[in-house]
């Protein structure tokens, strides 16, 4: 066992640097150490290491919080993992005992704490988490897929709060990873007619490669008259994953419909005509992080009920995170798994 290794260490305001630092060490019998084997960045490391920050983070955090691995040590009170077991996390760890928790909303919980953001995640070598947030997950699984499971994870959860219907039609606002991980997940739900909604050139393109769905740039056409046309009613189950357009979806989403608000804007401000939503009798539901949606993953990644490696642009050394960010910022890739 080596005492030091690498890790990418958030140090200040856009200083990410790459460095050698202790390798963890267990604190209690509840935790386990994980080596990495892949681990994605988020939409959220982007917004850490923008300047200035679009998202906060601890300086002298490791950042990380999308990952699979081997448990590599363990304390005795973990008993549902083995040493050698391939896992995924669940980085939101939470306390078991406040009142959201106890009302089976651990992602909620009054005392979570956010891996790879507030204390230290995955872009390292090794990885110390609660055993209770770690699954275990088939070594089957190619390893850069396997590191998507958190973001899969959260999209489910997303999924979970609409009831799909076969031949429902959808629409899905914003063509990211999780926007096009939803539109998968909506057609393998039985969704008929899946929208997706994006402005960017890259992702437009990408979008329409990956078939399944069809893809509006609501800047060069009336993307409400193209989905009121294609539905006759509207679409049934509207997803903002932008987390601004709450307007645009009351206005797509039919009479009854339900829309589900999945994006992360704590800036966006929008004025809606409350009216609309009472007069359509709109469902507008609210959706955050993953909870109890990890066993879903892994299965769904196991039988590769949808398959996202089509959405891997990129897989890069961690010596490159840097990098990688930077692409990411640029809008030139989808999704991109650093390995350690
Ligand atoms: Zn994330
Ligand atoms: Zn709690």
């Amino acid at each position: 066992m080596p005492e030091m290794m690498k890790a990418a260490v958030f140090e200040s305001e856009g200083v990410l640097n790459l460095k050698e630092v202790p390798v963890p060490q267990l604190e209690n019998e509840d935790q386990i150490l994980i080596r990495v084997e892949a681990a994605s960045i988020c939409g959220t490391d982007v917004h850490i290491a923008s300047v200035p920050p679009g998202f906060h983070a601890a300086p002298g955090t490791i950042l990380g919080h999308e990952f699979v691995g081997i448990v590599d040590k363990k304390g005795a009170n973990v008993h549902h993992l083995e040493i050698g077991d391939r896992v995924v996390v669940n980085p939101n760890n939470y306390c078991g005992n406040c009142v959201y928790c106890r009302k089976n909303l651990p992602n909620e919980c009054e005392k979570i704490e956010a891996l790879g953001i507030e204390y230290d995640g995955a872009f390292a070598t090794y990885c110390r988490v609660y055993g209770k947030v770690a699954y275990k997950i088939s070594q089957k699984v190619p390893v850069d897929l396997a590191a998507c499971a958190e973001p899969l994870a959260c999209a489910v959860n997303g999924l979970k709060k609409v009831q799909v219907l076969p031949g429902d039609s959808a629409v899905v606002i914003g063509g990211g990873p999780i926007g096009l991980m939803l539109a998968m997940l909506l057609k393998s739900s039985g969704a008929g007619k899946v929208f997706l909604l994006e402005l960017a050139p890259y992702r437009i393109e990408f979008a329409k490669k990956l078939g399944a769905m069809q893809v509006i740039d609501p800047t060069s056409c009336d993307a409400a008259k193209i989905i009121a046309d294609a539905t006759g009613i509207g679409a049934d189950i509207v997803f903002d994953v932008a987390g601004s357009q709450i307007k645009a979806a009351i206005e797509l989403v039919r009479k009854g419909g339900k829309v589900v608000l999945f994006g992360i804007n704590q800036r966006a401000h929008t004025e809606i005509t409350q009216y609309d939503i009472t007069a359509k009798e709109i469902s507008v539901l609210g959706t955050w992080l993953a909870n109890a949606t990890f066993p879903e993953a892994v299965r769904i990644l196991e039988e590769k009920i949808i398959d996202i490696a089509p959405l891997i642009t990129d897989v890069l050394p961690l010596e490159a995170l840097n990098q990688g960010i930077a692409k990411l910022e640029a809008g030139q890739a989808i999704k991109i798994v650093v390995r350690p």
